[in-house]
């Protein structure tokens, strides 16, 4: 039987749902053999979920989901095998929450001018890590009763020329992958489908990528239609860059699909785990857990 893997998904430590510790019990109910956890811009649920998997047996590796602008979208890339203790990483992630919090005044700001009033406590409230996200916002809108659903409140409120859309410089590509490679990590696209780039644009990502030493792109993705997939393969061939497979898991009630529901990578592709880079790194991290145990 091959190995579930699930590379993508996020805790309550960025804005998902569940503890980390309980993303972590969900993976092991639905069979996951190796899980990464990828919240976003901020490391702090790592530990919780390390030392749960380890005490479960589930392969588990230390995962980030970094913000970048790029062509003045935004565009995410997650680092997986990223050491949190890397002081140049945690000096970017500083730089990326500090954005987050100015965004979410402004949000707050702006959605007053709508009359809707108190949006950032009434955010905060939904948060409880580090990060205020957009989606913290959506809580708080449906709370009030302005929206049903997730996908209704972004649609209206929190998308670009909506109210409570603020443009804003997130970290560059060249930063986010200095971040990742320098703490010993492999970068990966996310969800590369689903960004609003033209066809030259997305290829253009790719390349530069490629060039700064990108590892991968998530080929099977919680966000991904069949089409995507086939076309996402393709292009990783192109580039030469290896798939990777994540289901971008925020919670049982707003998900794409549950952890490790994923449709199995396609054959041409080359999994980002079948890299000797991966293979280095997963003997590096077993080689220290061993020194620290002794
Ligand atoms: P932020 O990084 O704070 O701008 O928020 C982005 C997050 O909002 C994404 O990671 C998703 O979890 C969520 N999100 C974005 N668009 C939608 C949508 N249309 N429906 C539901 N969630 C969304
Ligand atoms: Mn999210
Ligand atoms: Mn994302
Ligand atoms: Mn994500």
């Amino acid at each position: 039987m091959s190995q579930i893997y699930d590379l993508h998904c996020h805790s309550t430590a960025s804005d998902g749902a569940l503890s980390p510790q309980e993303v972590v019990q969900r993976a092991v109910n639905n069979n996951v053999d190796v899980l990464a956890l990828t919240d976003h811009d901020d490391t702090s649920g790592l530990m919780e979920a390390a030392q749960i998997a380890d005490s479960l047996g589930l392969e588990f590796i230390n995962g980030i989901e970094l913000s970048v602008s790029w062509s003045h979208q935004t565009v995410h890339i997650v680092g997986l095998h990223i050491n949190p203790a890397s002081a140049e990483l945690q000096a970017g992630l500083i730089k990326l929450r500090q954005f987050r919090n100015w965004r979410g005044e402004e949000i707050a700001r702006r959605l007053e001018k709508k009359g809707i009033c108190g949006a950032l406590d009434g955010a905060r409230k939904f948060a409880s890590g580090n990060i205020l996200s957009r989606t913290h916002f959506a809580h708080f809108l449906i709370e009030q009763g302005y929206a049903k659903s997730m996908q209704k409140v972004f649609k209206h409120y929190l998308v670009k020329g909506k109210p409570g859309y603020v443009p804003g410089e997130w970290a560059s590509l060249e930063e986010a992958m200095q971040w990742i490679n320098s703490s010993g990590g492999m970068a990966i696209i996310a969800h590369p489908a689903r960004y609003r780039l033209s066809a030259t644009r997305l290829r253009q990502l790719m390349a530069e990528f490629r060039e700064r030493g990108g590892a991968a792109i998530e080929v099977v993705s919680g966000s991904h239609s069949k089409d995507d997939i086939h076309n996402m393969a393709e292009m990783a061939n192109r580039f030469e860059l290896a798939a990777s497979a994540g289901s971008d898991f925020h919670g049982p009630d707003n998900q794409y699909i549950d952890l490790g529901r994923l449709t199995p990578l396609p054959e041409k592709c080359t999994p980002v785990w079948q890299l000797d880079s991966w293979k280095e790194k997963v003997t590096r991290s077993q080689t220290t857990d061993q020194d620290r145990e002794q």
